[in-house]
């Protein structure tokens, strides 16, 4: 993995107690996240991809301390030589730290205060961290609205009166309004048509350029992180499954998880046939996960020893790691095109 991470996150678990009756006993635990491991460099963006439930959006929320994660370090860089794990720091301390890092929410039509103006909108982190106020912090607003492609005019205008593409720009605006050092992106895309699509990655693409932004990049879809990541990390079940450079595990995956999500990315050439592959079931539940690999009930692949054994997350290729008994053995279907220069 990188040399110097920006982000290290290391054993990190979160888990939600089950409880029952009058007296609400505890009865189990929902292993929404149990045991990643991730870094991510300055300057780059790590995809994070599974289905709706694999635990991917947690993450993100513990990283920001949305959420106190039950277990592990969340090592942030929010300075030069100044490193602070996140899971470990008081509310006041948080305070000072949030400013380094920030949300872009999923939803531009629900995730923006129809009663807030765009200019509270945008300057509400700027005023809680006391980093500008008055003619300053309009200043500052005006100088962002234009930085993602709105007029600074507007920004006495209402949400209502934006498109989904200009609202999810202001959620863009806000989430660098403090000038942070990373960005958790939650499905930022999935709301929105798909040219408006491709117009938010480049805008991303462009301010991580611009602004020396790192990205943690949540999608459930592979095809959307394609041309934005660096590397790409899928989870299934609260745990990594397979993190590699993009190239790599778009073209040479090594887990049957990503090459079943790979069969659903379409292909730009309608000439190029390729199987696509239905999982049986349903993800599976983080309360009661399956016996050894939690990927078994549903793996075409699946052999005696996976119901027995869980496989552990290993280097199987030079930065490749991926949890599955055969990673070397079975020949999956990779992205049908050829690695970018290859
Ligand atoms: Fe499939 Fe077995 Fe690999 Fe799990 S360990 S992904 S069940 S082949």
């Amino acid at each position: 993995m990188s040399a110097q991470p920006i982000l290290k996150v290391e054993g990190l678990k979160k888990y939600f107690p089950v409880e029952k009756g009058f007296l609400r006993r505890v009865v189990g635990q929902v292993k929404a996240v149990d045991d990643v491991n991730l870094e991510i460099a300055a300057g780059e963006t790590l995809g994070l991809v599974g289905e709706s439930g694999s635990g991917k959006t947690t993450v993100g929320r513990c990283i920001l301390r949305a959420l106190k994660p039950t277990q592990g370090s969340i090592q942030f860089q929010i300075a030069e030589n100044r490193i602070v794990d996140m899971a470990q720091l008081s509310d006041r301390e948080l305070r000072a730290v949030r400013p380094q890092a920030n949300m872009i929410f999923q939803d531009p039509f629900y995730s923006l205060d129809p009663r807030w103006t765009i200019l509270d909108i945008v300057g509400e982190p700027l005023k809680l961290a006391n980093l500008a106020k008055g003619k300053e912090l309009e200043d500052r607003v005006a100088y962002l609205m234009e930085v993602v492609g709105l007029e600074a005019k507007h920004l006495r205008r209402y949400p209502h009166a934006f498109s989904g593409g200009q609202r999810q720009r202001i959620g863009v605006a806000r989430a660098l309004a403090t000038n942070p050092r990373l960005i958790v992106a939650d499905e930022p895309v999935s709301a929105l048509d798909v040219s408006t699509q491709a117009q938010i990655l480049n805008l991303l693409q462009d301010l991580q350029r611009e602004f020396a932004l790192s990205y943690l990049f949540i999608a459930h879809d592979l095809s959307v992180v394609e041309h934005i990541s660096d590397r790409v990390a899928v989870m299934y079940v609260g745990k990594i499954v397979e993190v590699a450079k993009r190239d790599q595990l778009f073209f040479f995956p090594k887990h049957p998880y990503t090459e079943a999500l790979l069969s659903a990315v379409p292909t730009p050439d309608p000439d190029v046939e390729k199987e696509r592959i239905i999982l049986p079931g349903e993800i599976a539940n983080p309360a009661d996960p399956p016996s050894g690999c939690y990927f078994h009930p549903r793996c075409r692949y699946v052999k005696a020893i996976c119901r027995d054994e869980e496989p552990p997350l290993r280097e199987v290729s030079p930065g490749q790691w991926t949890s599955c008994h055969f990673a070397e053995e079975l020949s999956l279907a990779g992205a049908p095109q050829q690695p970018h220069g290859a």
